[in-house]
């Protein structure tokens, strides 16, 4: 078994390094590069870069690979370009399975389970709960006196208005009445990465698909709680020309949702294959002799952000650059659409958000530019926090699959790859100046 993995895997680098090597020798664009790292990462191979079947480990060898054939350096001593942490996560192993009385749903296109739901195997009443039952007296007494411990409650509340009502609902869910789960109409189906069970099962389902005229739901969910186990971030540098020991640092998270049960899979094109394409994109330029930056630039593609920023968090306490010396972080996620990116921390950078904003309109790369305030929304938010001049710069546009079955490499055309690598070149260089010394010395 252990074998057949091994051998899995290398077959496979071999074949991602093969088809990489053939690409980089066709001198492909910085951006089509982006694009072919973006295709391979959110294929099925790497099993949607999450716990079930070790997505997570295929996408760091994909990217240490990558380093490795860049020359980039490590700043660890062997085995290279790994800081390892440890994380946990409450993973699917099984396909679900959910019937409302004869109709069975089809899982990750029409119900999930919430990321925290524990197992549960069985056949459930359905009581609906909708704003009579919530503002009714008598309707209230009627639900609450009764034995729920063998029923589902459908919490048809998503339109309700009223404040009141929507905390009775809250309520509700905080299950002090002892309901076997509760059911969670959506409008759109959008997964996430819990690190460990809640007590009361949750299913998320297709506000389409779930009918009042449905008696029971039947149930077979599997989650298992994977406690501390291994997984990184990667980390590698190119050195500086004239500064070694201060460095730009550009990052984005490899990790993504993986797959429920070992057949549906969140790929995870936009979020985040794109930004690591990207990410790869500046390592290949700027480990080209000819374009050795002044300052070392690192490059780090961090584990476990979906579960809560683990990767970032573990090397903000645990740094491999002292933090004092990282003149500027650049995050990169979510680098699919084309239309215009939103910069994280605007705000707070003003004067380095104007240099952005004038070599787009100088060069006429993108769109727009759009402002925004700070976010604890991706791996810069850490950094920040401990006082790193940092961005989070996201795009926007026609891509809407999000933390979906939907967020696949085909529908994540990153057609402005190429324009946005050369914004972000120049934008780092124009960050290497001296003029910006005192500005990003100041901490
Ligand atoms: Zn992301």
């Amino acid at each position: 078994m252990k074998l057949r993995w091994t051998l899995g895997v290398l077959t496979t680098l071999c074949w991602l390094s093969l088809k990489t090597t053939r690409a980089q020798n066709d001198s492909l664009s910085y951006g089509a590069y982006a694009r072919l790292n973006k295709d391979t990462l959110a294929s099925d191979v790497f099993h949607g870069r999450g716990y079930v079947k070790d997505g997570h480990k295929m996408a760091s060898y994909h990217i240490a690979t990558e380093f490795y054939k860049l020359g980039l350096k490590t700043l660890f001593p062997a085995p290279g370009f790994y800081q390892s942490f440890t994380m946990s996560a409450n993973v699917f192993p099984e396909v679900p399975v959910l019937a409302f009385d004869e109709d069975f749903l089809v899982p990750g296109r029409d119900f999930h389970p919430a990321p925290d739901c524990p197992p549960i195997h069985g056949t459930f009443d359905l009581i609906w709960i909708d704003s009579l039952s919530l503002s009714n007296d008598k309707a209230w007494k009627k639900l609450v006196k009764q034995d729920l411990s063998k029923s589902f409650l459908v919490m048809d509340v998503g339109s309700i208005k009223s404040k009141e009502l929507q905390n009775a609902a809250n309520n509700l869910r905080k299950n002090v009445f002892g309901a076997a789960g509760f059911i969670e109409p959506k409008s759109k189906l959008t997964w996430s990465v819990s690190q460990a069970p809640g007590k009361t099962p949750v299913i998320e389902v297709a506000d389409s698909l779930i009918q009042r005229r449905y008696k029971q739901v039947r149930l077979r969910i599997q989650s298992v709680q994977m406690s501390d186990f291994n997984t990184v971030n990667v980390v590698g540098y190119v050195p500086g020309k004239s500064v070694r020991d201060t460095f730009i640092v550009v990052t984005g998270h490899f990790d993504h949702l993986g797959r429920l049960g070992n057949r549906i899979m969140y790929p995870g094109a936009n979020d985040n294959a794109s930004g690591i394409g990207h990410m790869l994109a500046l390592a290949k330029y700027f480990s080209q002799p000819e374009n050795q930056p002044e300052y070392s630039i690192a490059f780090i593609a961090f584990g476990g952000e979906e579960a809560g920023l683990l990767g970032s968090l573990h090397y903000v306490r645990n740094p491999v650059i002292p933090l004092k010396r990282t003149r500027f972080l650049l995050n990169i996620d979510i680098m699919g659409s084309a239309e215009g990116i939103t910069v994280v921390n605007a705000t707070k950078h003003p004067e380095i958000t104007g240099i952005l904003e004038q070599i787009n309109t100088q060069d006429q790369r993108i769109g727009r530019i759009r402002r925004r305030g700070p976010a604890a929304n991706s791996d810069h938010y850490f950094f920040s926090e401990m006082g790193v001049p940092a961005f989070f710069i996201y795009t926007e546009g026609k891509v809407k699959a999000y933390h979906d079955i939907y967020d696949r490499a085909e529908h994540v055309p990153m057609e402005k790859a190429d324009d946005l690598h050369w914004l972000f070149v120049d934008f780092i260089k124009t960050l290497e100046s001296p003029e910006w010394n005192p500005y990003l010395k100041q901490r």
